[in-house]
């Protein structure tokens, strides 16, 4: 099956009873047994549920993965990974990462004596300096959040598995539609669903794809002990989501090009992030590891004023100023003072998130319109 088809079927049976397309949303926490043990498969609904299964078969089947995992949202999701670790382990994580992603490591997981290394990953050969014997895991996030850095997710791979590493990718901003990290040799897919899988901003997941089946059946185990798990309704309007994500990440991507192009013209621009262009510092690899460059577009003006940049985006009136990312609708963000605010000032400047840094997450609405709307903004 091809990938445009899998977002439709792959992983979906008709439902048994009645034959509804679509899976009945089962909105029940336990299931009645004629004795105990005798139940058709389903004994209490954080352990499984069958519209949670309907969406993680799904969710394994777009990936190219064989089992799939859905968490209340992103960060649980990334959670019950940490989870796979003990104390005394160490992590080699990229260095621009999502904010809530960079927390839960320092903030939570540092104090149960995991070790975190942040670590520049456009060299791939660079976390060489930071494997150890402790060594566990690889935590990898292209394109990055929000400096839409590129890494070479089958270099890392070949490093990970030569240590004997377990490599993890944050697929959010890519989506399986772009890019597809187990094909590329990484062992753990995660999403935040809640972004470009669900696709209308109206519901928080996370996900969770593996091949492996010891490693799905660890994953399997935390995900029922810890119990960070989503709901029917939620798993619902995911897989829901999931059926139109290839012409909606198309869309994104044909207007992503137009906004980028825009803005790299525009004379009170300075630098414009996209890995479209052919001056990307990792251009040819985007164009190797993805099928086409994305929506997630970042900017900075000429003068990195902080307080012009606020005024940027409370301007923006189709772009909608809020955090997330990846639904039908433009949003945008000032990652300085949302997104990227707990981390701090001179460790997010390292990383080039300077204070006139705006994020747009570019949807699907008519080009025209979204670039009226940059032009009145930007002035
Ligand atoms: C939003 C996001 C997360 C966190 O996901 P939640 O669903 O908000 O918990 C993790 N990684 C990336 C890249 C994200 O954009």
């Amino acid at each position: 099956m091809k990938f445009n088809t899998k977002t439709i079927h792959g992983g979906q049976e008709h439902d048994k009873a009645y034959g509804s397309v679509m899976p009945p949303i089962y909105q029940t926490s336990t299931y009645a047994q004629s004795t105990p043990g005798g139940h058709k498969g389903y004994e209490y609904s954080r352990t499984h549920n069958p519209t949670r299964n309907a969406l993680e078969n799904a969710f394994a089947s777009i990936e190219n993965g064989n089992y799939g995992l859905a968490f209340g949202s992103g960060l649980a999701a990334m959670d019950a990974v940490i989870k796979l670790l003990k104390p005394g382990d160490e992590v080699v994580s990229t260095n621009d990462l999502y904010g809530g992603s960079y927390r839960l490591f320092t903030k939570i997981y540092a104090d149960f004596g995991i070790k975190f290394h942040f670590v520049g990953m456009q060299n791939a050969a660079n976390i060489e300096n930071y494997i150890n014997k402790n060594t566990k895991l690889i935590w990898v996030e292209t394109p990055t959040n929000p400096m839409m850095n590129i890494i070479d997710i089958k270099a890392i791979s070949k490093i990970a598995k030569a240590h004997n590493v377990l490599l993890a990718v944050d697929n959010t901003f890519a989506t399986p539609y772009l890019q597809l990290p187990l094909d590329l040799g990484a062992d753990i897919v995660m999403h935040s669903a809640t972004k470009y899988l669900g696709g209308h901003s109206d519901v928080v997941m996370g996900a969770l794809i593996v091949k492996d089946k010891d490693l799905a059946d660890r994953l399997y185990f935390i995900q029922n002990a810890s119990g960070a798990i989503c709901g029917p309704q939620d798993s619902f309007l995911v897989l829901r989501g999931i059926k139109t994500l290839h012409i909606r990440m198309q869309r994104h991507c044909e207007n992503g090009k137009v906004v980028a192009e825009y803005l790299v013209n525009h004379p009170k621009i300075e630098n414009v992030y996209w890995p479209g262009f052919k001056s990307h510092p990792n251009h040819n690899i985007a164009k190797t590891q993805m099928k086409d460059f994305g929506g997630m577009i970042s900017f900075t003006t000429k003068g990195n004023n902080y307080e012009e940049a606020i005024k940027i985006v409370e301007r923006l009136k189709i772009f909608t100023l809020a955090e997330s990312l990846g639904g039908v609708e433009s949003l945008c963000g000032h990652p300085a003072s949302m997104t990227h605010a707990s981390i701090p000032k001179n460790e997010r400047e390292k990383i080039g998130v300077v204070d006139s840094l705006i994020r747009l997450s570019v949807g699907i609405e008519d080009k025209d319109d979204l670039i009226a709307d940059l032009k009145q903004a930007i002035g």
